[in-house]
């Protein structure tokens, strides 16, 4: 059993010597116990967080321990009731390549995925944490009506791809910004947004002009930084922003900055407000019926980047704060 473990806390973007791989015999599953051979995981930015010594909405990992991640994998040996061999689960599993823990009747720490719904990465996507983001965030905080004028960023990403393929859905005008063209080109042509802004090839501000005449109604913050100064200066009355992640501010070696344009709260009666997804566990079913609804009748779609091979994990991580991934990244770990 392989493993990455967190070998030492990143300064700025994280590099080669702060991961360990080591290996060890794949533990036998003792009474209540499963053994997941782990055949997908998914590579998230919050991971840089999770890095990171100090207080937030999870303990950081601790030095020397198995790096956090979730993934998606099939059941090899069980000793627990509740899952037979050939059963296929998704769990925050590790940078690792067998999982073995207890699964108990809530199936809190792993849940059953059916691979005839969807192909396994999309769970990592759409029915997987992402769509659960994209999906809660959306509808609960941002309660968007149709007709309202709906932005995210990091468009093309896992997140952003379903909260503007969820809006369309919901009958709002939705307003992509991505970096560079062929990412631009995708969420039009392919997921059906209204338009999109190259960040990279000019200004956003002039962008959300051209394309919100109508002003921003509902913002899903991925990124924060300029982007989001860019689209408080275009809100409307009662606008509600997302805060979902700031991925330009993750690796900074200086403190974050705020918003400089954060009086266009005051003047708009706006909030912004966070969001983080594990409060929403109770209700993920729920979404993933509806999602997964979309995702069969074609009306959703599910774009996954793989990168193949378990020791790949320390480069394919950086991809997401250099924009190299297109669609959800995901790391293949075996053959299903
Ligand atoms: P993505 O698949 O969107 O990958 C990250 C993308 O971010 C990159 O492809 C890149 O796209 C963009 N990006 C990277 N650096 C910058 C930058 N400096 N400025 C602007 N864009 C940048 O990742 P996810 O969908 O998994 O995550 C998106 C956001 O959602 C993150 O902030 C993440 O932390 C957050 N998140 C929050 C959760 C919560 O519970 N609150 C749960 C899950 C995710 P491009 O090429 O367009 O620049």
């Amino acid at each position: 059993n392989r493993q990455f473990r967190l070998a030492a806390r990143p300064v700025g973007l994280p590099k080669a010597t702060d991961w360990q791989l080591t290996e060890e015999t794949a533990a036998p599953p003792k009474d209540g116990e499963a053994r997941v051979r782990v055949l997908y995981l998914s590579l998230d930015p919050a991971m840089r967080g999770w890095m990171n010594e100090g207080k937030s909405y999870i303990r950081p990992v601790a030095i020397g321990e198995v790096m956090r991640a979730g993934g998606v994998g099939v059941v090899e040996a069980s000793n627990s009731p509740h899952v037979a061999v050939g059963d296929y689960l998704a769990g925050m599993f590790g940078v690792q390549q067998y999982w073995t823990a207890p699964v108990d009747a809530k199936a809190a720490a792993a849940m059953k995925i059916d691979p005839a719904l969807a192909p396994l990465p999309a769970w990592l996507n759409v029915l997987g944490m992402p769509g659960m983001t994209a999906y809660f965030g959306l509808t609960d905080i941002g309660q968007p009506k149709a007709g309202e004028t709906v932005v995210v960023s990091a468009a093309a990403g896992a997140v952003g791809m379903t909260v503007g393929q969820v809006a369309k859905q919901l009958g709002c005008r939705v307003v992509g910004i991505a970096g560079g063209p062929d990412k631009c080109r995708y969420v039009v042509e392919e997921l059906g947004f209204d338009g999109c802004i190259d960040y990279k090839a000019g200004s956003v501000a002039a962008g959300l002009k051209e394309h919100c005449p109508q002003g921003v109604d509902v913002y899903f913050d991925n990124v924060g930084g300029d982007i989001l100064d860019a689209v408080l200066a275009r809100i409307n009355l009662k606008a509600r922003i997302i805060i979902c992640g700031a991925i330009s501010q993750y690796n900074n070696t200086a403190p974050v900055r705020g918003p400089a344009n954060y009086l266009a709260l005051l003047v708009n009666r706006a909030r912004m407000e966070g969001m983080v997804v594990f409060d929403y566990a109770a209700r993920y079913p729920e979404a993933v019926q509806r999602l997964g609804a979309w995702l069969q009748a074609g009306s959703v779609k599910s774009r996954e980047h793989v990168v193949d091979g378990f020791e790949h994990f320390p480069d394919a991580l950086t991809m997401l704060f250099e924009g190299k991934n297109f669609g959800k990244l995901v790391l293949k770990v075996a053959d299903a």
